[in-house]
């Protein structure tokens, strides 16, 4: 606390209320605004109207992004594989600065290298050759197995049930591992990725089920070049349409037992691992989302006069616009928080980035639903930039897990943790 001699304006960062930015991590931020700004925004605006075909056809704008993002050598995945108290603080910033420029092109770039990043990981020299380096996706939902998947380990939706092995199932055949069925529409990057993380029901010789119903399970890396894979068309959306989602087609593929990662003994702390990443990275993004929606409101309500005045001077307006930026400190405060708890605590956790993927995306459609409100009739257009936000967000409250379904296995775990507590 002290006594002021004179009262000054807040000083903001572009990150808001940020007090102790250091130099480095300043330099960053500007980096990636720079980026977003004038590579991410201009091509999103492109892709948001062309047909999803033409999204991924020869000479998209997509691979100029794609190019470019690699050229730059900062993601949020490079970020990621950094010392744990230094990415803790990193990945939220790079996050959110790119989530601002595009939420899809975001989660692209993200999802794109679960692959590459899951090979590093496992430190195996064949895995990291093969996929360390290649264009990937991650392919964990199937056209019957949506929600379900959030609760792969079968105690919060499904439990005491007899487990659905989806539509697309492995079959462990002597040193190779025989996959056959099909993904869902919404692998994000499907119909460009090279490689796919899976994440499937398995036979390893004594069927599907465990004895308690669900399924033994198998997390694989798949070449998308081997014989037997074909794509299904891109996915027309509303909302994120410069990312390309489609099916994934898999007719007996033969895939070497070797680019197994987890085995059914490792396959649900495997995937939980994962998911509990994702969370983290939706929640940025969507700050930044929910962060250009607030600053397109703030110059607009200056610029548009009604009743003889810049709306903002109308006392309500500027107590809405405050509101949206609430929504949005709210989220990054949020986002920052699980980010650091799954990155420096002693164990990441779906608790932790239920909560923030929840909170942020929820913050996110609120705050570009009501910059929408503010532009008057003028939001609807695609004249003005907040429709695609607005479309951009109703997205984010189902990608990754639905948000109710989450909210389930979240509550699901508060219980398991009291539980075990009053024991
Ligand atoms: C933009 C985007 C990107 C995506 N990227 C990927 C990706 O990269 N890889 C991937 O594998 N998947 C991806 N997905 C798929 C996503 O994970 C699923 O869409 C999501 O899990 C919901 O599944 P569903 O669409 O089949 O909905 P459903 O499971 O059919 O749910 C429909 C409704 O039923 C409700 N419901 C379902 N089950 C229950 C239950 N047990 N109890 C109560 N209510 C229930 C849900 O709350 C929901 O409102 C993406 C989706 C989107 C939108």
């Amino acid at each position: 606390m002290q006594f002021l001699t004179e009262i000054p304006l807040p000083v903001l960062e572009r990150t808001g209320l940020d007090a102790d930015l250091s130099d480095a991590e300043r330099d960053v931020l500007e980096t990636m605004h720079r980026f977003a700004a004038e590579v991410m925004r201009p091509v999103a605006a492109k892709l948001d109207r062309m047909t999803p075909d033409e999204v991924v056809a020869d000479g998209s704008p997509l691979f100029d992004f794609l190019k470019q993002l690699d050229d730059l050598g900062i993601s949020v995945l490079a970020v990621a594989g950094l010392e744990p108290a230094v990415a803790a603080r990193l990945l939220p910033l790079v996050a959110e600065e790119m989530g601002w420029g595009d939420a899809g092109l975001t989660i692209l770039s993200v999802a794109g290298a679960f692959p590459a990043l899951a090979a590093h990981l496992s430190g195996n020299p064949e895995l990291i050759e093969v996929f360390g380096a290649r264009r990937g996706c991650w392919l964990a939902t199937q056209p019957d197995r949506g929600s379900d998947v959030a609760d792969m380990e079968g105690f919060a939706l499904e439990r005491g049930s007899r487990h659905h092995a989806g539509n697309l199932v492995a079959r462990v055949q002597g040193d190779e591992v025989v996959l056959h069925g099909q993904s869902s529409a919404w692998v994000s990057g499907a119909p460009i990725a090279e490689t796919a993380l899976a994440y499937v029901a398995a036979d390893y010789g004594d069927g599907f089920h465990r004895p308690d119903g669900t399924i033994h399970g198998m997390a694989l890396l798949v070449p998308l070049d081997l014989p037997g894979v074909s794509r299904g068309r891109p996915l027309d959306k509303l909302g994120q349409r410069p990312l390309p989602q489609g099916e994934l087609f898999f007719e007996h593929v033969r895939v070497p037992a070797r680019y197994v990662l987890a085995d059914r003994d490792r396959f649900h702390a495997n995937f939980f691992s994962v998911l509990a990443f994702a969370g983290l990275e939706m929640s940025s993004v969507f700050t930044g989302v929910a962060r250009a929606a607030f600053e397109h409101a703030l110059a607009y309500t200056h610029e548009r006069r009604q009743g003889g005045v810049p709306i903002i001077q109308h006392q309500s307006v500027r107590h809405r616009l405050f509101e949206l930026w609430r929504k949005t400190e709210s989220a990054r405060a949020m986002a920052r928080r699980i980010t650091s708890y799954n990155l420096r605590g002693s164990a990441p956790h779906v608790l932790a980035s239920a909560t923030g993927k929840i909170h942020c995306t929820q913050m996110a459609f609120e705050v570009a639903s009501e910059a929408l409100q503010l532009f008057g009739g003028n939001g609807l257009t695609k004249e003005y930039p907040v429709e695609k936000l607005l479309r951009d967000a109703r997205a984010a409250l189902i990608e990754d897990g639905e948000n109710t379904i989450l909210g389930i296995v979240a509550g699901s775990w508060l219980s398991r943790e009291y539980q075990s507590r009053a024991r």
